[in-house]
């Protein structure tokens, strides 16, 4: 059995980029750049809430990089270094190296520095620290939002929802979209390059992890406004095709988390520059409707121009 060190030498102290120095001091060493601000956040993945304690452990290291990569993206902010602090049940070589490799393969695709972190043991608990950077004022943030601005979406939502609901016995997807679906919900890829190009484009901005619909409810409450979603808007077509089932699908959209796609507002007069970024990026994004003045309230326009209300409840861990 590998101890403590052991695992943090064979494993864990992989190369750097841009740090003047990683992992095996008490501290790391990071040359950040001038005019740059600082972006700073931490998600934790617990076994049993946030994924299966059987999960295949490659794919759970580079979830737990991206889920914490996707935030940088959601600041507009370039992700730079990493920190792991991971609590094992048992020192089990082959899983920590899988794990370590899925991790550090996430970290390298998005040009990160896996810098440190700490080991201990404990009920299995993933909590990863990144650091991006961002030039000073232009992060975007989630309250920058204003009337007027229109309402956009990255990707494909709602396809890790499937894949989730199919690994619980709920429903049965086909086979093609089922690895789709899977691949979606364990490989999340964080969309950097379009928060980088939303740069001075989006007024506010963040990742779905919760679902879209309680995510949005997020950006209207730190900047006070509303929301109109045009039903004939959304881009269902990817989910319904995936799932076959309507209800489910839209479900699945509005509702569902694990994607982490980009949910931003923009200017109308942005509206190109929107388009013209995802068309390099070579990422679909779609505009889903636009920010109102009604504080909080979220409105979903039919097909027949009839206007509904529409609950924003995304997960809340220590919801009822
Ligand atoms: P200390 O006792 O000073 O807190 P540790 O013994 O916990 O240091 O860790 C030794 C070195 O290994 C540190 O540089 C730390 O950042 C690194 N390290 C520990 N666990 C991890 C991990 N899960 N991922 C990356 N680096 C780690
Ligand atoms: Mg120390």
């Amino acid at each position: 059995m590998a101890g403590e060190f052991d695992l943090i030498r064979r494993h864990f102290a992989r190369a750097t980029q841009h740090t003047d120095l990683g992992v095996g001091d008490d501290g790391a060493l990071l040359r950040t750049r001038p005019g740059m601000q600082l972006v700073v956040s931490s998600d934790m993945l617990v076994s049993g809430t946030h994924f299966f304690p059987d999960a295949e452990p490659e794919a759970l290291g580079w979830k737990t990089a991206a889920a914490n990569i996707s935030d940088m993206a959601a600041m507009a902010a370039e992700p730079r270094w990493i920190t792991l602090a991971l609590a094992l049940p048992e020192s089990n070589d082959k899983w920590v190296e899988a794990f370590a490799n899925g991790f550090s393969a996430c970290c390298t695709s998005f040009g990160v520095d896996w810098i440190g972190g700490d080991t201990t043991r404990g009920p299995l608990n993933l909590c990863a620290t990144v650091f991006g950077e961002v030039p000073h004022g232009q992060a975007v943030v989630r309250s920058g939002a204003r009337a007027g601005d229109e309402l956009w979406i990255s990707g494909t939502p709602g396809l890790a929802a499937l894949g989730l609901q199919h690994l619980l016995g709920n429903i049965e997807l086909p086979e093609g979209a089922r690895t789709a679906c899977l691949s979606a919900l364990h490989r999340p890829q964080p969309r950097v390059a379009l928060g980088l190009a939303l740069r001075g484009v989006a007024t506010a901005m963040l990742d779905v992890s919760d679902g879209l619909l309680g995510d949005l409810g997020h950006i209207l409450e730190r900047s006070n406004c509303g929301a109109l979603i045009e039903d004939a808007l959304l881009p269902l077509a990817p989910v319904l095709s995936a799932s076959g089932d309507e209800a489910q699908a839209r479900r699945a959209l509005l509702s569902g988390g694990d994607d982490y796609e980009l949910l931003f507002a923009a200017p109308l007069s942005q509206r190109q520059a929107v388009l013209d970024a995802a068309q390099r990026i070579g990422l679909p994004v779609t505009r889903i409707g636009a920010v109102t003045d009604q504080a909080n309230v979220i409105l979903l326009q039919g097909k027949d121009g009839a206007r509904s209300p529409l609950a924003a409840r995304g997960f809340d861990h220590f919801g009822s």
